[in-house]
């Protein structure tokens, strides 16, 4: 690849299937591997322990030297959020809040080459998150920063924006039939 072709990518994985969050740890994985520093904020997450959570420490003190993470994770939310105008809880605005601003100074910094914005698009569905923000640190990114936002329902400004978006389209999925969320697959 022509080194002067590099550049950082903005992508969306949104759609109703599963996969979006899946396919961003796999990118995470895949960057890490490439001695990328790696930044994944889980908003809204927070009540369930994922494998990915002790996956990604395990592989982050493999790969790091002391002074550089190489591949960090944190879940910056507390769970399932009541929503809808009023009954939307104020601690949880105040979690995606917190977890926006950290969003928004780790890509400034240009201290990752990767940042992944797990779930950032049901925070700004929901109305806790404006997408102006959202777009506003987007443009104004470092350019070889990569950012990838991952939900249902992308803001259509966010996916004007973005260079690559993939809609998961369901198929079927096990839930339908009554099975209920499998470790190691779903969480
Ligand atoms: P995954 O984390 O498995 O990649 P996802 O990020 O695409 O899933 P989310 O909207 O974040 O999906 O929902 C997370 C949880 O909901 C997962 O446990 C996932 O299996 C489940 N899920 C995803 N899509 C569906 C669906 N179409 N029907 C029922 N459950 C789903
Ligand atoms: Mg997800």
């Amino acid at each position: 690849m022509n080194e002067t072709s590099r550049r950082g990518l903005i992508v969306i994985n949104t759609g109703p299937g599963k996969g979006k969050t899946t396919a961003a740890l796999g990118t995470a994985l895949r960057a890490a591997g490439n001695g990328m520093r790696v930044l994944i904020l889980q908003f809204l997450k927070g009540s369930w322990h994922y494998g990915e959570l002790d996956a990604i420490e395990a592989l982050g003190k493999a790969l790091s030297t002391a002074d550089d993470p190489s591949i960090v994770i944190r879940q910056m939310g507390r769970g399932f959020v009541k929503v809808g105008g009023a009954e939307t809880d104020p601690e949880d605005l105040r979690l995606v809040e917190e977890a926006w601003n950290e969003a928004a100074q780790a890509i400034a910094s240009g201290e990752w080459d990767l940042v992944v914005l797990d779930e950032i698009n049901y925070a700004i569905g929901y109305k806790m998150l404006s997408p102006e923000k959202v777009a506003e640190v987007l443009r104004s990114k470092p350019e070889m920063v990569h950012v990838i936002l991952t939900g249902r329902n992308a803001h259509p400004s966010l996916i004007e924006l973005a260079d690559t978006v993939t809609e998961m389209r369901e198929v079927k999925h096990a839930y339908q039939k009554g099975i209920l969320a499998q470790r190691g697959i779903e969480f």
